[in-house]
């Protein structure tokens, strides 16, 4: 039995693995640290279920005519501060909480791997706030998904177009009680990539890390920063141009090998409401940007339309041209990501060097990166960042 040919073919959801009644198929970490499905011969009974719930193969997009757009933005100051753009994720998570539901997100482990996590504790929600560019371990969610939509549970899962596809497919249809949001996502880089860029970051600082989030809001949304808490007090932010792992990220050098010939890349999704970022709130909706951050929402299904309806009130949002938001910021929902010419290369020789070096060997942030992100620092120091920003527009 073999489920896929190359690894174009296997985004690595774990359907396969979840749906196997012989427990013959085990994710296993290749060279690059992604997660692959491994079949045990000597269990399998070539029953060919896993590779009918594959969905890289059988990519079944519903066709629903009532789509309809929202820039959207959380009334909770303190969460979209938290979150990566308008803090859409929260809301809805308390509310299917407060209906007795249950919340399935992205979070770290106390190792700071990152992993998707079950719960139905509010005080545990703000941890899946705020997008994690790593591919995320999904391990055995989806059985326990079933388990509780088996058990008459409400459940809100959120995660990657991939993912959500892979879970819709494990689940057959019995998806009545099951409510999902993907991210827009132009890839995601190898857990390998994160741990190595972790370690590099707690020797340079010595110190254990006390929080992390990849896309902070201290310069103010357009001026995306990873930014560190170290435990002994120190503080480190920089930007997408001079960050180790978001130059990674962003260069499109080491994402999934799936992620360059995405399966999923249409408008209309399987999930209920897709997210992405709103870069461009101004030209849309003729207002000022107040820098805070919007969320782009394609609200997909009938069935997230009235759930929509129902929360509404808890954002700040305006209807918005589907194709429009699509065409000024979101080439990512129709598009895949075209790879580095030296994606390959770049984790081939991974292991010989340090990040750093790695980092420069393959000229992923330049001196005038450096120079740009140093005069922005000035700026924002001078408390005149956010004027230049209005100046340029
Ligand atoms: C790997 C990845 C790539 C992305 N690429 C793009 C892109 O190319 N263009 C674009 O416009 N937007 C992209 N996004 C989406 C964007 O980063 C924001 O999630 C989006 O703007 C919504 O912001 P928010 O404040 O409303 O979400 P929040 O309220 O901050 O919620 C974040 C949500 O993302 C989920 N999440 C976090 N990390 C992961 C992960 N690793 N895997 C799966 N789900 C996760 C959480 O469970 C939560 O539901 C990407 C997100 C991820 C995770
Ligand atoms: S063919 Fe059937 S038994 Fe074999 S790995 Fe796939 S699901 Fe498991
Ligand atoms: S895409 Fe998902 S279901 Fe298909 S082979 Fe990969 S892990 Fe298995
Ligand atoms: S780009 Fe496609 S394959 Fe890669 S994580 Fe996103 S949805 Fe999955």
């Amino acid at each position: 039995m073999e489920i896929f040919s190359t690894k174009e073919d296997c985004c690595g959801c774990t359907a396969c693995a979840s749906i196997c009644a012989k427990n013959a198929i085990e994710m296993v970490k290749d060279e690059e640290g992604f997660l692959y499905p491994h079949i045990d011969t000597e269990k399998c009974v070539n029953c060919g279920l896993c590779a009918k719930v594959c969905p890289v193969k059988n990519n079944r997009v519903e066709k629903f005519t009532k789509q309809k757009a929202f820039i959207v933005r959380s009334h909770n100051e303190e969460n979209v501060n938290a979150s990566t753009s308008g803090g859409f994720f929260l809301p809805i998570a308390e509310w299917f909480i407060d209906q007795g539901g249950y919340v399935v997100g992205v979070c770290y482990d106390n190792k700071l791997n990152v992993i998707h996590k079950i719960t139905n504790k509010k005080e545990e929600l703000i941890d899946f706030r705020g997008s994690k560019y790593v591919q995320s371990n999904l391990a055995d969610t989806f059985s326990k998904i079933r388990k509780l939509l088996n058990s008459n549970q409400k459940v809100l899962f959120s995660g990657t177009p991939c993912q959500v596809a892979g879970l819709k497919q494990y689940l057959r249809g019995n998806d009545q009680n099951l409510w999902c949001i993907d991210v827009v996502c132009h890839g995601v880089p190898s857990p390998k990539l994160w741990e190595k860029y972790i370690s590099e970051m707690r020797t340079e600082y010595e110190s254990n890390i006390k929080d992390i989030k990849f896309r902070s809001k201290v310069m103010g949304y357009h001026t995306g920063n990873m930014e560190i808490h170290f435990e002994n007090g120190k503080h480190y932010y920089n930007t997408a141009r001079t960050d180790m792992m978001l130059s990674c990220f962003f260069g499109e050098i080491s994402s999934r090998p799936s992620c360059y010939h995405c399966r999923f890349k249409n408008i209309q999704h399987v999930s209920d409401f897709t997210i992405y970022d709103c870069w461009s709130y101004s030209k849309i909706t003729g207002k000022k940007d107040d820098d805070k951050g919007w969320t782009h929402l394609i609200v997909q299904s009938e069935k997230g339309l009235e759930t929509f309806e129902q929360l509404k009130e808890c954002y700040e949002f305006v209807e918005a041209d589907i194709r429009k938001g699509v065409n000024l910021d979101g080439s990512m929902i129709e598009k895949s990501a075209k790879p580095h010419p030296k994606r390959a290369e770049f984790y081939r020789d991974f292991d010989t060097e340090t990040l750093s070096e790695h980092v420069k060997k393959y000229g992923l942030i330049t001196k005038r990166d450096y120079a740009i992100d140093a005069i922005k620092k000035i700026l924002f120091k001078l408390h005149i960042l956010q004027f230049a920003k209005n100046l340029k527009g």
